[in-house]
């Protein structure tokens, strides 16, 4: 019983560390993070009305970086593991390997990996919500 579990302030660190360096153009303020058990079973929820995202407590530290930027692109880009969110994701991998963060890089890659196809973890999406515009070049 000695595994290693996230705790709230390495979550709130990690948060604020990936929004400063991945989401610097995007005003994520509003949104906030934290350990529930309301992620049922999966690593993280992200519910768009409350601009909330849920971590699962029994998350190993190791995954928290990973599993934040993986919930942040679907608050970015939307629900589904698809074109719109692994290339956001990808973006992610490449300006991780330019930071020297290749442990990260690897972690975002496995998610873009084996995520293809299984089931969202996003909530709640309304499709009309603004920031959630239909799919148009950026
Ligand atoms: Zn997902």
């Amino acid at each position: 019983m000695d595994e290693e579990r996230v705790t709230a302030d390495q979550l709130a660190a990690t948060w604020d560390s990936i929004r400063g360096q991945f989401f610097r153009g995007w005003n994520s303020d509003s949104w906030s993070c934290e350990l529930s058990d309301l992620a049922q079973g999966k690593r993280l929820v992200c519910r768009v009305p409350e601009k909330q995202v849920y971590i699962l407590p029994s998350l190993s530290p190791k995954e928290l970086d990973r599993v934040i930027v993986h919930a942040l692109c679907h608050a970015r880009r939307g629900s589904g593991h698809e074109p719109f969110w692994s290339r956001r994701m990808a973006v992610i991998e490449q300006d991780a390997l330019r930071r020297g963060l290749d442990d990260l890089a690897k972690g975002i890659r496995e998610e873009i990996d084996g995520c293809e196809g299984t089931p969202d973890e996003t909530e709640g999406l309304i499709f009309d919500w603004p920031l959630f515009p239909p799919r148009r070049p950026t």
